[in-house]
């Protein structure tokens, strides 16, 4: 049955949700297109990634995405009605691997909180690239309850997992996670996800004052495991964790600690728009990563969509304000109506947000919440 939602709270969700979404829908413009048949946007930037929320709840509070303070007991979060059902997720991805899309990048909240999930992998699976190819169906978490669902996901066709891991210092982790959590239980996701056969990367964000000193003991910990471990640099993500740019550690800071002690060198980008620069321990012990987000913008090659829990869609991870497809969805737009609308979206998108904020000329602005729009 659904949940019943009083009247007051239904309309305060929908204020806040209309001022959200309040883009409009384009009912005139062209689609551009590369001569493969994606849809690109004002720079030439293809859209071939979409990541997709699927809840706005979290079993973590991290600090610098979801604190206690804003995040507490009263906190507010989406009935289930507003979030996208499968059916509509299934539906709109269909919609976007046909416009050019190849990967899906389930995230959060907390994805694995969200019931069922390897049912949507199941469906999401059953697609196949322009190319031909079947697309490529990832999930970003915090592992808390990957031991328990990895064997199912990857009966479901998920194909790699990137887990969320900030420190491996007992106590530090506990207060970054603010629920206790152990890091032993984010290592047995891990070993569950790869014991059941899933590539699995690991993704450090890195803040000033919290755990610079994690750096070299993750490095140490990962090298030769066939895990590549990525260093994040701390974003000025939503509003709620009072960023500052000297709490920013430079990825150029954190290659050096580790390759002092661990030479390393660095190595080409494998495709367009890889977020990571990669660089190689030159014993052989494999890749470690940095995604420079604040300090080298990549813009330029920024090929991805976001889809918020309550279908919003977003082009940028800074953005203000999305586009309502849900409205679309449940008002029984055509499939070649929403395929329109999000084809003009993307033709005209010219975000560049970090690169702005690079050049300094940013100033602080509004901004939708990480866990909302997924990361
Ligand atoms: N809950 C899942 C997790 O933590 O992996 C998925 C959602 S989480 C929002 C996705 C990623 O965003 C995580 O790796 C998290 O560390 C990262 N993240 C959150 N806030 C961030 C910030 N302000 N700067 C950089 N990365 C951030
Ligand atoms: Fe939850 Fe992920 Fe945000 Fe941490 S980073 S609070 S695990 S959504
Ligand atoms: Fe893409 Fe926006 Fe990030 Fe630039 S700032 S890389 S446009 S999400």
């Amino acid at each position: 049955m659904p949940r019943m939602i009083p009247i007051e709270k239904q309309n305060q969700t929908q204020d806040r949700r209309s001022e959200v979404l309040s883009l409009p829908i384009p009912i005139t413009g062209a689609v551009h297109t590369s001569g493969d048949g994606c849809v690109v946007d004002t720079r030439g930037r293809p859209l071939t990634d979409l990541r997709i929320s699927v809840t706005d709840h979290c079993n973590f509070r991290c600090r610098y995405c979801m604190p206690k303070e804003k995040y507490g007991a009263h906190a507010k979060f989406l009935a289930h009605t507003e979030l996208l059902t499968f059916e509509e997720i299934f539906r709109l991805s269909r919609l976007f691997v046909g416009m050019g899309v190849k990967k899906l990048r389930l995230t959060g909240g907390e994805p694995l909180l969200r019931k069922h999930l390897d049912e949507l992998v199941a469906r999401l699976k059953t697609l196949t690239t322009r190319e031909g190819t079947p697309v490529e169906v990832a999930l970003t978490t915090n592992a808390a309850l990957l031991a328990r669902f990895a064997p199912a996901l990857k009966a479901a066709g998920l194909d790699r997992v990137t887990v969320s891991l900030d420190a491996l210092t007992e106590e530090l982790f506990q207060s970054i996670n603010d629920v206790g959590f152990p890091v032993s239980g984010v290592l047995a996701g891990i070993r569950a996800a790869r014991a059941a056969g899933l590539p699995v990367k690991v993704n450090t964000v890195l803040k000033r004052g919290m755990n610079e000193a994690e750096i070299l003991p993750l490095a140490r910990a990962f090298r030769g495991t066939g895990i590549t471990l990525r260093f994040i640099e701390y974003m000025d993500a939503g509003t709620a964790n009072g960023w500052r740019m000297d709490e920013v550690i430079p990825s150029r800071e954190a290659a050096a600690i580790i390759g002092n002690v661990f030479p390393l060198e660095p190595v080409d980008a494998a495709y367009r728009g890889e977020t990571a620069s990669r660089m190689r321990y030159l014993d052989g012990a494999g890749e470690v990563g940095f995604i420079s987000s604040v300090t080298e913008a990549f813009c330029r090659d920024c090929t991805r969509a976001r889809l918020s829990v309550e279908g919003g869609l977003f082009l940028c991870l800074f953005a203000d304000r999305g586009y309502d497809i849900r409205t679309m969805l449940r008002g029984g737009a055509t499939d070649e109506e929403i395929r329109l609308a999000v084809g003009r979206i993307w033709s005209a998108r010219a975000d560049h947000y970090s690169e702005i904020r690079q050049q300094g000329t940013e100033h602080s602005r509004a901004r939708v919440e990480m866990q909302y729009i997924g990361g």
